[in-house]
C-alpha cells in the first residue's frame, strides 16, 4: 500500500469509527508537529526496558516464578523473587509486591499505618494530599484513620508559584515529626507534578534539618516516567498500584511498597500479621501477569505519555488550560484539561468511553464515590476494572472543572480516545466546527 492510499484509507476507517474529516484533519496537524518529542519519549522506553529486564536477569526470574502458591503461600518463590526484582528496579533494600494490597490508596494507607505510632506526626510538606488519603490521614473523619490511632498531621501548602515553602516546612518540622509524605503527582489538582530532582531537593532539605525522618513519595502514575525513580534520590520508602503504570496493563489487582528494610518489615508485619509478615500471602495466579505486566511497563508508560502530550497540543491549541502544557517535561502520565464548565468534563469523558474497546457503547455519568467527596465523572472501558493505565478520564464536578486524562496502553489507542474527545466538543457545541 503506498503512502497516499494508506493516509487516505486511515481517515476512511476514523470516519467509520465516528470521527469527522475536520477533526481527523486538525488531529493530524497536530501529531505531525510532535514527532521529535516521541524520539525523545522513546529513547526513555528503551532505557527503562533494559532496567526491568537486567533486574528480572540478574534475580535470575524463571519458568517456575510464574507459578502461584495457594494457602498460606510458604516459600512462594516466584512471589520472593518478583519482590526483589522490583527491589533492584527501585535500588531499594526491599520491597513488598502483593495482591493482598488492594489498590494504591491501600498501600499508601499501609506504608503510614505501618511506619507510624500513637504519638507521632505526619507532615506532607506539598500541600493536600490525594483525596482517598483524606480519610486515610483523619482530614476528614474516618473510622481507623491516623487521627484516630492518635498520629498528628500537620500540611505546609506550595508558593503559590508551585515551589516547596522552605521556611514554612523547616518551622512545621518538630520532635513528633516522623514522616514526611511526598505526592509526586497531582492527583486532582492543577499544580505541577514533582520531577524526581525536585523531590530529591526536598528529601535533602528534610535530612538536612533531620536525618532519621522518614521520607516517603506516593509514586502513583510516575513510575518509568523517567530514567530515575524518587527512591534514587534519598526517598526510604515509595508506594503505587499495580493497576497503574508497574502493573503494564496486564496486573489484575495489587501495591507495592519498596524502600528500607525496616520500613518494608513494618509494613509486612502490619498487612499479613506480627510475626508471620513476608513469609505468608499466597500469590494465587497473579504472578504470570504481574512479571509480564512489569515487563511491558516502560513501553505502556511511553504510550501513556505520548497520548497525555497529544491531548495537551491539541487542548492548548483550542485554548483550554492545560497541565503540564504542550512543550514542558513530563513527570507523570496525567493530563489536566480545565474547561471551566461541567458540560466539557462530562463531554471529554464521554468521548474517551466511545473509544473504548470493552463497555464502548456505555455513557458515563457523574455518582457520589467512596473517598471522595463531590460527585466524580469516570471513563473507563477497561480490561482490568478501574485500571487507569488503560485509558481513561475522569474529574471531580467542582470547580475549576477540570478533566483528567490518562493511560492508553497503545498509543493508537490513546490518539483515537483524543480523537473521539474533539468530536464529542464539536457534537455538543462546545467547541466550533471550524477550528485549527
Ligand atoms: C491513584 C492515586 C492514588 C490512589 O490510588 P487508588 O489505586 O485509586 O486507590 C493515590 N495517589 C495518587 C497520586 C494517585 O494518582
Amino acid at each position: 500500500m503506498d503512502g497516499i492510499k494508506n493516509a487516505a484509507s486511515t481517515r476512511q476507517i476514523y470516519k467509520e469509527m465516528g470521527i469527522s474529516k475536520e477533526v481527523y484533519d486538525y488531529g493530524e496537524k497536530v501529531w505531525n508537529s510532535l514527532k521529535d518529542r516521541w524520539d525523545e519519549i522513546d529513547a526513555l522506553s528503551e532505557y527503562n526496558q533494559l532496567k526491568v529486564i537486567g533486574a528480572m536477569q540478574k534475580n535470575k526470574v524463571s519458568e517456575a516464578c510464574l507459578l502461584g502458591t495457594t494457602g498460606y503461600g510458604y516459600n512462594d518463590l516466584g512471589r520472593d523473587t518478583l519482590e526483589r526484582v522490583y527491589a533492584d528496579i527501585f535500588h531499594t533494600e526491599d520491597a513488598l509486591v502483593r495482591p493482598q494490597i488492594t489498590c494504591g490508596t491501600h498501600a499508601l494507607a499501609l506504608a503510614l499505618m505501618s511506619n507510624l505510632r500513637p504519638g507521632d506526626e505526619l507532615l506532607s510538606p506539598v500541600g493536600k494530599p490525594y483525596d482517598t488519603l483524606e480519610e486515610v490521614i483523619g482530614i476528614r473523619p474516618s473510622k481507623g484513620s491516623l487521627k484516630e490511632y492518635g498520629i498528628s498531621y500537620r500540611q505546609v501548602d506550595l508558593l503559590p508559584g508551585g515551589g516547596f515553602d522552605f521556611n514554612a516546612i523547616k518551622g512545621a518540622i518538630n520532635e513528633k515529626t516522623k514522616l514526611v509524605t511526598i505526592q509526586r503527582s497531582k492527583g486532582y489538582q492543577t499544580r505541577p507534578t514533582l520531577s524526581v530532582e525536585r523531590i530529591g531537593e526536598l528529601i535533602s532539605f528534610i535530612k538536612g534539618i533531620r536525618p532519621e525522618i522518614i521520607c516517603m513519595v506516593d509514586n502513583c502514575y510516575g513510575e518509568f516516567t523517567e530514567t530515575l525513580e524518587p527512591s534514587d534520590v534519598g526517598a526510604d520508602l515509595i508506594a503505587g498500584s499495580l493497576i497503574k503504570n508497574p502493573g503494564g496493563g496486564l496486573a489484575p489487582i495489587g501495591g507495592y511498597l519498596a524502600g528500607k528494610k525496616e520500613c518494608i518489615e513494618n509494613a509486612a508485619f502490619r498487612l499479613t500479621s506480627p510475626g508471620l509478615g513476608k513469609e505468608v500471602g499466597a500469590s494465587l495466579q497473579v504472578l504470570g501477569a504481574f512479571y509480564q505486566g512489569l515487563f511491558l511497563a516502560p513501553s505502556v508508560t511511553a504510550n501513556a505519555l505520548k497520548a497525555a502530550i497529544f491531548a495537551a497540543n491539541i487542548y492548548e491549541s483550542l485554548g483550554f488550560r492545560v497541565v503540564p502544557d504542550g512543550r514542558e517535561s513530563r513527570h507523570d502520565i496525567i493530563q489536566a484539561v480545565t474547561f471551566g464548565n461541567p458540560d466539557g468534563v462530562i463531554a471529554f469523558c464521554q468521548g474517551i468511553q466511545q473509544a473504548a474497546s470493552v463497555d464502548g457503547h456505555v455513557t458515563p455519568e457523574p455518582w457520589d464515590m467512596p473517598g471522595y467527596d463531590s460527585p466524580v465523572i469516570m471513563a473507563a472501558g477497561a480490561f482490568v476494572s478501574g485500571s487507569s493505565i488503560e485509558l481513561s478520564a475522569d474529574g471531580p464536578l467542582r470547580p475549576p472543572y477540570s478533566v483528567f486524562f490518562q493511560g492508553g496502553l497503545t498509543w493508537q489507542h490513546g490518539k483515537f480516545g483524543i480523537m473521539k474527545t474533539l468530536q464529542k466538543l464539536v457534537e455538543k457545541n462546545i467547541i466550533m466546527k471550524e477550528f485549527g
